[in-house]
């Protein structure tokens, strides 16, 4: 029996990189996951198909976050699916990983591109733990995905360092006010990590990369997942409100 059998998750941003190894592994787990993705209908259909043929059981639900009545479309679905599934809507494990990157220089950054990162990386994580509330059982799990750019400076990411700074104070607010029903709300910061963009098949950007680590390499999606696993599990129960760096030691200098 795995650590989340019984359990059910959603993990958005979950078709590609970190969120979809983080989906397999709660999944290899024994939890039901709900693999969430923005329009990518298609690569969340190989993450649930990757995780049934591992023997777990997933599906599909899709929803632009960051935009108007984002997080009710979300769980139309999730509710939905989740009655058929489980005949309740209890959501034991949310992990809000979806989210985009700036890549900017400051001077050229523009207010709608400002308002875009908060919206997808800060408003729509917010409104995905206030609306999950309900669903939440006493002992669930709130995992938001913060960034190691929270602690080093990269001027390129101001913005996108902002919304994860902004994470950051989602979780340890929300584990003050969710304490009482032994909900834990922790924050992972994940260094350079592969998400399988073209970039990490380009051997000298990612021995570049790899200089940032004292392990001398860049993180896999499964070094965050495994955390993130963790942090879903009971095994954590007595951590709440903190910022677990998974940054392969990047932020040791
Ligand atoms: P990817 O770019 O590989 O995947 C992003 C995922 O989020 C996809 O599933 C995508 O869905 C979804 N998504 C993006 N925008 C939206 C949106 N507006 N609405 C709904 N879903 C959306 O991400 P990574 O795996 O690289 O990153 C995952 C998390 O980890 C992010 O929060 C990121 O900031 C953080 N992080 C990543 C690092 C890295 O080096 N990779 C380092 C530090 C933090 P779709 O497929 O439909 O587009």
């Amino acid at each position: 029996m795995g650590k989340l059998t019984g359990k059910t998750a959603l993990v958005t941003g979950s078709s590609r990189g970190i969120g979809r190894a983080t989906a397999l592994r709660l999944a290899r787990e024994g939890a039901l996951v709900a693999v969430h993705c923005s329009s990518n209908g298609e690569a969340a259909g190989d993450t649930v198909a990757a995780i049934e043929k591992d023997g777990g059981r997933a599906f599909p639900v899709s929803a632009e976050l960051g935009v108007p009545g984002d997080v009710h479309k979300l769980f139309l679905s999730l509710e939905r699916e989740l009655k058929v599934r489980t005949g309740t809507t209890t959501l034991d494990i949310l992990v809000n990983n979806a989210g985009v990157m700036g890549g900017v220089n400051p001077e050229d950054l523009t207010p709608e591109k400002f308002d875009r990162l908060f919206a997808v990386n800060a408003k729509a994580p917010y409104f995905l733990v206030q609306r999950a509330l309900d669903n939440l059982p006493d002992g669930g799990r709130i995992i938001n995905i913060s960034s190691g750019l929270t602690r080093v400076a990269n001027p390129q990411e101001v913005a996108y360092a902002m919304t994860k700074g902004a994470i950051d104070q989602l979780t340890l607010h929300f584990a003050k006010h969710l304490g009482p029903r032994g909900i834990t709300v922790n924050s992972v910061g994940p260094g350079i990590t592969d998400n399988g963009t073209p970039v990490f098949d380009d051997p000298q950007a990612v021995a570049a990369m790899a200089g940032y680590s004292v392990f001398n390499r860049v993180g896999e999606a499964r070094d965050i997942a495994d955390v993130v696993a963790f942090l879903a599990s009971d095994d954590s129960r007595w951590i709440t409100g903190s910022y677990l760096d998974a940054s392969g030691g990047t932020l040791l200098g």
